[in-house]
């Protein structure tokens, strides 16, 4: 990561991020770009270097921020019109803790409309191109994150993962991801999606960029209850049995990419070289986890979404006339128009399921039975982990997707998400890295585009996984 020092000024990295930025206008990449703001803190910076003065770990690195996380600077929407027009009073812990260390938000990031999606097409700013072919998905829902740090218009961005948002738009973009062990990272002032599997984290150019990244966000904040005590880099976690397991039901899927199982068999190669012994697992009750995801999320969305009402927030309807229901009182109406004007198709449709598995009579059938697939989830994973230290996986059946081609087919796009969602719904910690690219030859895609795959390993090996990334990169 380049830092601002003696032979480098902070302005001159802002500078070199801004007009980057300005180079990849038609990705559609940004929902807002901070230059004024930016270049006046890389001058402060620039003072303090000249002053002989103490500068920070991230001194003048220009990085981007996801659209879901709360910030004093620019509007906050979370690529929702709904939250058009907020700004928000106060600033998300995790970027506190960073821009503490000297770094420099230049832009905030495009993302599916609260980080519903799998493609960054479920923008009200609309779909962000994937940074190497503009016919193709970034992956979602943190894909203009994703985009930034591959172009490096940044030298890094954060992100959101409840069921793959980091490791997905990574893999589909070349670059590197970690999804956190759940509570790691603060989630203090990012717009709540789903709060049982919801992380912070982050995308970079490598492995040992994402380990000083994380070195700095993480640790307790009385003001998120759910952050654990801080452990990075204190834990204890070695790669002791030198063993990686792979998960025979993704690995022998007849949906499963035959480039990317060409690149993961590489990996699996790499790894012997290295004198780790493969071990192969069986974790039937995977077969469960997409759809126990699709219904514990949406009825976590149906809940956290259920503030948008048209007073508290930003964006209100005008619309407080409705001939065909004189019944409905004006109040009645400022909450459904704002809310129908408001959301996403996609933000709705889970909104109308959430309620619907929660609600009395189905929540047994549905809510209940997908908890329960969750803690079998849960166990067969720590089963996995008293015999490997890490499980190498695919971190999706498919490299980028053309843009258009699943968006109005809703299950098909959450299909997508069916090796990545495991990890959330397990609280697990993941980094995805970059593991090639498709072939020439390969007449399905006009321009060779980036194949990912993931190591998934025990709650707090975080630091340990960064460091296996590293090594097999
Ligand atoms: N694609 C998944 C979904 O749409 C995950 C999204 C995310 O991690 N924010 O739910």
């Amino acid at each position: 990561m380049k830092v601002a020092n003696k032979s480098t000024s902070a302005v001159s990295l802002v500078k070199s991020a801004l007009e980057k930025i300005e180079k990849y206008k038609d990705k559609n990449i940004f929902t807002f770009i901070n230059q004024e703001n930016a270049l006046k803190k890389a001058e402060e910076i620039d003072k303090k270097i000249r002053n002989g003065e103490q500068v920070g770990r991230l001194a003048g690195v220009p990085y981007a921020l996801k659209d879901n996380f709360l910030s004093t600077e620019g509007e906050t929407t979370a690529s929702a019109k709904i939250l058009t027009g907020l700004n928000s009073p106060i600033n998300s812990t995790c970027a506190e803790k960073l821009e503490k260390e000297g770094a420099i938000m230049v832009a905030r990031t495009n993302l599916d409309a609260f980080a519903h999606g799998s493609s960054t097409e479920n923008s009200f700013f609309g779909p962000t191109k994937n940074a190497y072919d503009d016919s193709r998905v970034a992956g979602g829902s943190s894909g203009g994150s994703a985009v930034a740090v591959a172009l490096d218009c940044v030298e890094f961005a954060t992100g959101t993962d409840t069921g793959g948002s980091i490791r997905q738009p990574a893999s589909f973009n070349g670059v590197f991801g970690i999804k956190p062990t759940y509570g790691t990272i603060s989630r203090y002032g990012v717009v709540a999606m789903a709060s049982s599997t919801d992380v912070v984290g982050f995308f970079s150019k490598s492995a040992s960029d994402l380990d000083l990244l994380m070195s700095i966000a993480s640790g307790r904040d009385s003001k998120d209850q759910t952050s654990l005590p801080d452990f990075y880099g204190t834990s204890d976690f070695s790669l002791e049995k030198k063993k990686i397991g792979l998960i025979k039901e993704f690995v022998e899927s007849p949906a499963l990419n035959p480039e990317i199982k060409s690149a993961f068999d590489e990996k699996v190669s790499l790894f012997k070289s290295k004198g780790y012994e493969i071990v192969e697992l069986s974790l039937p009750a995977l077969e469960y986890a997409l759809a126990a995801y699709y219904i514990i999320q949406p009825a976590e969305v149906a809940s956290n979404l259920s503030r948008y009402d048209g007073i508290r927030y930003a964006y209100r309807t005008k619309n407080l006339k409705d001939e065909s229901s004189p019944e409905k009182s004006p109040l009645d109406l400022l909450f459904s128009n704002t809310r129908s004007e408001g959301f996403m198709r996609e933000n709705k449709r889970r909104i109308m399921i959430g309620n619907f598995v929660l609600s009395s009579g189905f929540y047994d059938a549905y809510f209940l039975k997908a908890a329960k697939a969750r803690t079998l989830i849960i166990k067969e994973f720590e089963k996995a982990f008293e015999k490997v230290d890490a499980i190498l996986s695919p971190v999706a059946p498919n490299p980028a997707f053309k843009l258009g081609e699943k968006v109005d087919d809703p299950v098909s796009m959450y299909l997508e998400d069916v090796m990545s969602v495991p990890v959330n719904l397990a609280g697990l910690p993941a980094v995805a890295f970059p593991a090639g690219f498709t072939s020439e030859n390969n007449k399905d895609y006009k321009t060779p585009v980036p194949l990912g795959l993931q190591l998934i390993g025990p709650r707090r090996s975080d630091k340990n996984l960064i460091a296996l990334a590293g090594e097999i990169v």
